[in-house]
């Protein structure tokens, strides 16, 4: 391929944050060479990994067309789209895009930072996308800004690395996958089996212990790179950014082919100040760690091995696909794995976590109504779209996709005796279908391929768990997996509290339910989600915070009590027979006496 600085690019973006309090970037893109019956622009409707409509079209706040120094007249297609008059020569977009969205999906700008993905921010030139895209990300004229940087895994064209100036994609597709970051960013550099990665911190966090989350993230880069690649240790991509937003609350994290946009609470970063460095991570910083490991692992697992329905992606409508549980639950599953693998982690921390996942999935009756490929299929209206009837009526590809991979690992570690594993079926995955997608492969997996590929590589017949975890609704049986590894699951639901099986949040001063769990006892007795709680037997429930726990706990499982609610401005009265919690507590240890011909299943 030619190296695209040879020659103008045929599509050229400039973007510059125009009003930082006005939370506005200006945006313009020129094309060379437009199409002779109008040329036609699209903002996507969605961002890949996040698999939900989102139609980013809707913050373009003014938009116009010129060419020659004359306007050129622009219709409105859809929701997404425009034309704009035929035209002889270069023709110029001007638009402006309002950006307040603290999210890694969209674009943010105030005076502290400004953020964007190319979904939200670059227009589409129809019939040109395979082209190479260069912009110009040009500094803010507010003083506010004088200082900013630039962090991206765009690859610089005219700008120094940090610098603003010219940025290069080959193709749009590139473009949109390499979300930017401009501020005052604390950054730190270390390299991974030879690449270099970057971890960008915004936002206020005092003593940040960066030495340490240096330390952690390369042993956590470092081993996944020589999971797919265990001889050559080569990793996929030429350079890698985490670019992380510190916050007072939140978390999350979006997938892209060499770097990663992270959301999460300042708690949950490496302090300086906390002493000496415990041996391992607290819950916090394990969360943290835990989302790098996820985001990371998909370098490998969608952003190159991808479902069919993604290559490419169709970005103005839904692509469906029945296979997110491989593509999230089976992350999800290395996600925490390579924790233990990478040495951060221990195998009793392991299991804990593990724990709460079977917990966490056994809590929810739509496990028994949805399978994880249905779950996937229909992620666009149901998973990215819960309501309170979601535990009833969903079970997330994510949680019990990890247990399905569990499954699919325990069951091919016992019954090859150890001689293969699950990373077997993925490192073939990845030689097969992902190693070559931006080097002239793109194509995706299909169902069928997945599981042809499966057997193959186990040299099993894994068709009844497809039926059974995949396709069906079956339960995987965590316990008995795990039986010859000696690891045992010890269900704690015997010592369970009384209540209401019900999910409990506040609202305002008051109590309410936000979730009844199916045939549980808030839902026999006709207690509704939304409901405001206000006594129980006569005792007023306060709402800040909660005492229904300090009021329910002198009760007996089996005992009724007397509820008043309003429903809306309705007061109504039920009678509420408490029942102990569905899932008090899953624990998972590592049984000593246990025969150890098949141990170690979670490291090697
Ligand atoms: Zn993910």
């Amino acid at each position: 391929m030619r190296k695209p600085r040879a020659q103008q690019p045929a599509v050229q973006y400039t973007i510059v944050p125009i009003d930082l309090a006005g939370h506005l970037f200006n945006v313009t893109v020129t094309v060379a060479t437009p199409a002779p019956e109008g040329q036609a622009f699209a903002l996507p409707a969605w961002i890949p990994g996040s698999y939900m409509i989102r139609e980013f079209a809707r913050n373009i706040v003014r938009i116009r067309a010129e060419a020659n120094g004359a306007a050129v007249a622009l219709t409105k297609l859809d929701k997404h789209s425009w034309r704009a008059a035929p035209t002889a020569g270069p023709l110029t977009v001007h638009y402006e895009v309002y950006a307040w969205d603290l999210s890694v999906r969209a674009a943010h700008l105030d005076q502290t930072h400004g953020f964007f993905n190319g979904t939200s921010v670059f227009l589409r030139v129809a019939g040109q996308e395979s082209t190479a895209h260069q912009v110009d990300i040009q500094r803010p004229h507010d003083p506010a800004a004088r200082t900013w940087r630039v962090a991206t895994s765009l690859p610089e064209q005219g700008a120094k690395r940090y610098g603003f100036g010219t940025y290069i994609a080959a193709d749009y597709d590139e473009l949109i996958d390499h979300p930017v970051e401009l501020g005052d960013f604390a950054l730190a550099t270390f390299t991974a089996h030879g690449i270099s990665h970057d971890i960008v911190i915004s936002g206020r966090v005092p003593n940040l212990d960066m030495a340490r989350l240096q330390a952690d993230l390369k042993k956590i880069c470092e081993t996944q790179i020589a999971f797919f690649e265990p001889i050559a240790k080569r990793a996929p991509m030429q350079r890698y950014v985490f670019l992380t937003l510190a916050v007072g609350d939140g978390y999350g994290g979006l997938e892209h082919r060499a770097s990663t946009a992270l959301i999460c609470a300042r708690a949950d970063l490496p302090s300086t100040a906390a002493g000496a460095a415990a041996k391992e991570p607290g819950e916090g910083y394990l969360k943290f760690l835990g989302l790098c490991s996820h985001e990371y692992f998909h370098t490998w697992n969608v952003k190159r091995i991808k479902p069919a329905a993604f290559a490419p992606y169709d970005l103005q409508t839904e692509n469906y696909t029945p296979l997110l549980w491989l593509f999230e639950g089976f992350t999800s599953y290395y996600d925490d794995l390579m924790l233990v693998r990478a040495g951060i982690i221990g195998e009793a921390t392991y299991l804990k976590m593990l724990g709460k996942t079977v917990g966490g999935v056994l809590r929810g009756s739509g496990r028994s109504k949805q399978s994880i490929a249905d779950s996937s299929f229909d992620a666009w209206s149901k998973y990215y779209r819960q309501d309170e009837n979601a535990p009833n009526a969903i079970i997330s590809y994510y949680t019990k996709g990890s247990l399905a991979a569990l499954a699919f690992d325990l069951t091919i570690r016992a019954r090859t005796n150890g001689a293969k594993t699950l990373d077997d079926v993925m490192r073939a995955l990845w030689q097969r279908y992902g190693s070559d997608f931006y080097e002239g492969g793109a194509r995706g997996v299909t169902e069928k391929e997945v599981e042809a590929l499966f057997d193959e590589v186990s040299g099993i017949k894994l068709k009844p768990l497809f039926e059974k975890y995949i396709r069906g609704t079956e339960d995987v049986p965590v316990a008995k997996l795990y039986a010859p590894f000696g690891v045992k699951l010890v269900d704690e639901r015997k010592s369970a509290k009384p209540s209401f099986d019900a999910g409990i949040g506040r609202d305002g001063a008051n109590t309410k339910l936000t979730q009844v769990h199916e045939h549980g006892a808030a839902h026999k007795a006709g207690l509704s989600a939304g409901d405001v709680l206000v006594a129980l037997d006569g005792l007023r429930v306060s709402g800040t915070p909660s005492n229904l726990d300090a009021l329910l706990c002198r009760y007996r499982v089996g005992d009724t009590v007397q509820v008043h609610a309003f429903r809306r401005d309705e007061l109504m009265t039920f009678d509420v027979v408490l029942q102990g919690d569905r899932v008090a507590g899953i624990t998972l240890s590592v049984d000593p006496k246990a025969k150890t011909a098949l141990r170690r299943p979670s490291s090697q």
